[in-house]
C-alpha cells in the first residue's frame, strides 16, 4: 500500500513509523519494498570489489553496481601490472578477473547499471558523518533505484582529453585512449603517445613492441612516470622522446595522418594515444558530498565523507597515490567503516 502524505511532515513520519519509510512524498511499507541493502557499492574496480569482499565476509547484505563489465575497471587497460604485491608482471585484465572471481566466489551480487543519481530518501543529505541514519537511494539510468543504509562510492575515473580542437573528430580514426585495446591496429605504423606519467610510459613500452616508431610527446622536460621505465624507453631504438612541447593540431584526410607540435614539428603518425591522466567520475555527486577543486571526493584513509553513511573508495577520493593496491586498501577501509556505522 502506498499513501501520499503532506511533504511537511515527512521527517517526523520517517522517525515515527518503524515499519515504513518515506520516498518522494509517499509512505512505503517495508513489506512492499524490495531489498534494503546494508550497502550498495558503486563500481567494480579494485576498490569496489575489495569493499564487497570485506562487507560480504562480515555478513552484510550488499550489492555491487557496475556500469560496464570491462574486467574490473581501469586496471583492465594495463598491459602489465608489475607492482601489485605477490603477483608480479600480471596482465591488468587477468588481475581484474582474479578480483572479480574472488568476489563472486563469496556470493557477491554484481548488477549491470549506470548510476545517474544518488540521494537520501527524504532528499536531505545528512552532513554529520555519524548522524541521522537515513536511507540512501541510488538511481539507475533505467529509472529504477536501489535503497541502502550506506553507499560505498568507488566509481573510479575516466580518461582526460588533451582538449585540442580536432581530438573528438579523430576518436576511432587514429585517436585512442587505450593502447592495450587499440595498439594492434597500428602494427608496423608510427604512433604518438601524449603524456609524461606512468600510463604514457607504459603505453609507449607496449606500443614499441608493435609499432614501427613511437614518439612520446610530453609538455614538460621532467616525467612523472617511473625512472626505470623511462630508462628502458630511452634504450629502445624505435622510441623517440620529445619534451617541452604541446600537441597543437591533428591533420589527415579521413584518418589521422599528422600530429602538429607547438614548436612547428610535424610527426607523420597513424595513431595518437592520449595518456594524460584521469578525471574522477563524480559529476553526479555535486551538492551531495564535498568535492575538491579537481572533483575528487574529500576523504582521508578511512574513506569517510562529508555525508553520513556515504564512503568514497579508490581513485575517486583525494589521495597521493592512485594505484591498484591503494584502491584495494580503500575498499577494505570503507567496508570496515560501514560495519562500524551500521552497528
Ligand atoms: P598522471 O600521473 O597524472 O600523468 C598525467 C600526465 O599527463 C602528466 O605527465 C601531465 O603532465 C600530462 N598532462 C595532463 N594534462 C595534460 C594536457 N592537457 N596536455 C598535455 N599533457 C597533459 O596520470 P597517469 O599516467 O594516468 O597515472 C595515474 C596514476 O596511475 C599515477 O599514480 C600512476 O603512477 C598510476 N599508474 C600506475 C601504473 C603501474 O604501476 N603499472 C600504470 C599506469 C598508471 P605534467 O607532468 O606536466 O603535469
Amino acid at each position: 500500500m502506498q499513501v501520499v502524505v503532506n511533504s511537511d511532515c515527512l521527517h517526523c513520519l520517517y522517525r515515527l513509523y518503524v515499519n515504513c519509510i518515506v520516498i518522494e512524498r509517499q509512505i512505503i511499507f517495508m513489506t512492499e519494498l524490495e531489498n534494503i541493502y546494508d550497502v550498495v557499492i558503486v563500481g567494480s574496480g579494485p576498490a569496489g570489489l575489495s569493499a564487497a569482499i570485506y562487507a560480504k565476509r562480515a555478513g552484510l547484505n550488499i550489492l555491487v553496481i557496475e556500469k560496464e563489465y570491462m574486467g574490473a575497471g581501469q586496471i583492465a587497460y594495463s598491459d602489465k601490472v608489475d607492482n601489485y604485491l605477490g603477483i608480479p608482471a600480471v596482465n591488468g585484465f587477468d588481475l581484474g578477473e582474479c578480483f572479480r572471481n574472488h568476489a563472486i566466489s563469496l556470493g557477491v551480487d554484481i548488477e549491470d547499471g549506470e548510476v545517474t543519481g544518488i540521494t537520501c530518501t527524504d532528499g536531505k543529505i545528512d552532513t554529520a558523518p555519524a548522524g541521522n541514519k537515513l536511507l540512501w537511494k541510488t538511481i539507475l539510468s533505467d529509472g529504477t533505484y536501489k535503497l541502502s543504509k550506506t553507499v560505498i562510492y568507488a566509481a573510479g575515473s575516466h580518461h582526460r582529453h588533451l582538449g585540442i580542437k580536432e581530438e573528438d573528430e579523430y576518436i576511432g580514426k587514429g585517436v585512442s585512449y587505450c593502447a592495450v585495446c587499440d595498439g594492434a591496429f597500428y602494427k608496423d605504423k608510427s604512433v604518438v603517445v601524449a603524456g609524461g606519467g606512468n600510463s604514457a610510459l607504459g603505453d609507449a613500452m607496449y606500443l614499441a613492441d608493435i609499432c614501427h616508431d613511437v614518439y612520446i610527446v610530453h609538455r614538460r622536460d621532467e616525467f612523472r612516470g617511473d625512472a626505470a621505465t623511462l630508462k628502458k624507453l630511452q634504450e629502445r631504438k624505435n622510441v623517440h622522446i620529445i619534451t617541452s612541447v604541446n600537441i597543437q593540431a591533428l591533420r589527415g584526410e579521413k584518418k589521422l595522418e599528422e600530429v602538429v607540435l607547438s614548436d612547428g614539428q610535424v610527426i607523420k603518425a597513424a595513431g595518437l594515444f592520449v595518456a594524460v591522466g584521469m578525471e574522477p567520475e563524480t559529476d553526479i555527486l555535486k551538492g551531495i558530498v564535498e568535492l575538491d577543486n579537481n572533483g575528487y571526493i574529500v576523504a582521508v584513509e578511512d574513506c569517510v565523507t562529508s555525508a553520513g553513511g556515504f564512503y568514497a573508495a579508490g581513485d575517486v577520493r583525494t589521495k597521493q597515490l592512485r594505484q591498484v593496491i591503494t584502491a584495494a586498501a580503500d575498499g577494505a577501509n570503507a567496508a570496515s567503516q560501514v560495519i562500524k556505522y551500521l552497528k
